[in-house]
């Protein structure tokens, strides 16, 4: 790479599922509708069933990274390094 110092980060893409109990997500069109299996802090995995969440505006950019997941070189504490945020007012339903 020629003088490439420049550290620019590329957004990352919009998830299309999340796991409604672990808010885990997913960029990944098979896992939806499979259980999530997340290892939890309890040492079980989470029984949660991915569900799709394929519409624009059930996501958010976040603001803090813009959807790029890192922010000032570490992994963004507000998205968890996903870049994006779910509308979790749709999960409660
Ligand atoms: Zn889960
Ligand atoms: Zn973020």
């Amino acid at each position: 790479m020629a003088n490439g110092t420049e550290s620019k980060v590329d957004r990352r893409e919009r998830p299309v599922g999340i796991c409604p109990r672990c808010h885990t997500v997913t960029r990944a069109f098979d896992r939806l509708g499979a259980k999530c299996g997340r290892p939890l802090a309890s040492g079980g995995k989470c029984p949660g069933v991915i569900r799709s969440a394929l519409a624009v505006d059930e996501w958010t950019e976040c603001p803090d990274c813009h959807a790029t997941g890192r922010r000032d070189g570490e992994v963004c504490s507000r998205c968890h390094g996903e870049g994006w945020l779910y509308d979790e007012r749709r999960l409660a339903v």
